[in-house]
């Protein structure tokens, strides 16, 4: 697979700001956060977020979508360095290059541990970044192309549902064989961070 190949696509919903992966999830098994923060900045029960490598995802604005799926032509990457430098980890510059060279991408810091990008045109929930694992970065599910998602052998499905105990008392959370967590298991890695 040629390493510029798109796996993943998507978009916000007016399409200013579009992505594509050239590597497919982590784990085709997707996490299903119920926290406060979530749930309001969706104005749903939920988001559903998949984890990708960070570097694999790349953002370009819609002046350049004419050159999906094979050659986008201002292409980039997500400015994260694989591997940060000790004088990036302190402040690390998360999407910085994407947030600069597509207008409409925007960033929003919702606590002191994580970023959540958006499109500031229509305001469609896109991606999240934790500071503590910069090499991850989670995509939300409902941008992606669900073409592009059926290529994934198996397909994405839900693996969890975390930040239960932030779940919506009006959200009755069906038994779907998920696993469910109260936090998002990993705190102390990821701090309380959302
Ligand atoms: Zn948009
Ligand atoms: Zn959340």
């Amino acid at each position: 697979m040629s390493s510029n190949t798109p796996v993943i696509t998507g978009s916000c919903r007016c399409r200013s700001v579009q992505y594509y992966t050239t590597t497919p999830p982590r784990s085709k098994a997707c996490n299903f956060c119920h926290c406060q923060t979530c749930r309001r900045l969706s104005g749903a029960p939920f988001l559903p977020f998949a984890d990708f490598d960070t570097a694999s995802v790349l953002f370009f604005s819609a002046a350049s979508s004419k050159a999906l799926p094979n050659s986008p032509k201002s292409p980039f990457k997500t400015g994260i360095a694989s591997t940060p430098s000790t004088s990036a980890a302190s402040e690390p510059a998360p999407l910085q290059e994407a947030v600069e060279k597509v207008p409409a991408l925007k960033e929003y810091r919702a606590s002191p541990h994580a970023s959540r990008f958006f499109c500031g045109d229509c305001g469609s929930q896109l991606a999240m970044w934790y500071d503590a694992e910069p090499g991850m970065l989670g995509l939300t599910l409902g941008t992606m192309d669900e073409e592009s998602m059926e290529k994934i052998e198996g397909g994405l499905k839900g693996k969890g549902h975390i930040w239960v105990k932030e779940k919506a008392g009006w959200f009755d959370l069906p038994d779907d064989g998920s696993t469910r967590l109260e936090t998002m298991g990993n705190s102390d890695r990821l701090l309380e961070g959302k």
